[in-house]
């Protein structure tokens, strides 16, 4: 089951999008150094499909995509609601992973970062960040990583 903390509508966390940014709790990564260890917890409201809808009706017209911040406990629940974000709700899913783990069915994401919070490596803003942040193109994962280590 899919829960969520909180929510909001960002500009940065996926270039040329604006996002519906759900942050997803029961974070099984437990990254030294994490931003948030209050995710780690398993709590929170839970993220159904009905819910997410209710979510996006409130800012419908206003952003372009979702992006589902963390599930990696739940991988196989992520890909089932990119599947409906894209398919049903009709906007652009991107999803940040702590892992390197590949969606079964890539194409029901347009967006994934991949990798945990190394403090010493820093976030994707830095040039030596392990973390990498790709665009979904035709099954293909281009690399736009550097588009977070410039000005955009
Ligand atoms: S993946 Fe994100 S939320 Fe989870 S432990 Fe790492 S930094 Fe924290």
């Amino acid at each position: 089951m899919l829960k969520y903390y909180n929510y909001d509508v960002v500009f940065q966390e996926v270039p040329d999008e604006v996002s519906l940014a759900i942050n997803l709790t029961n974070c099984p990564n437990h990254c030294p150094a994490c931003h948030s260890p209050h995710l780690w917890e398993n709590i929170g409201a839970e993220l159904t499909e009905d819910e997410l809808s209710r979510l996006v009706e409130i800012y419908r017209g206003d952003i372009t995509c979702v992006c589902i911040m963390g599930g990696d406990a739940a991988k196989n629940e992520v890909e089932t609601l990119a599947h409906y974000i894209k398919n049903t709700l009709k906007l652009k899913v991107a999803w940040y992973s702590g892992r390197y783990d590949k969606p079964v069915n890539i194409n029901d994401f347009d967006y994934i970062k991949f990798g945990p919070y190394d403090d010493e490596k820093g976030g994707l803003k830095s040039p030596e960040t392990n973390q990498r942040f790709y665009k979904v193109t035709d099954g293909n994962l281009i690399d736009c990583t550097e588009r977070f280590q410039r000005k955009h």
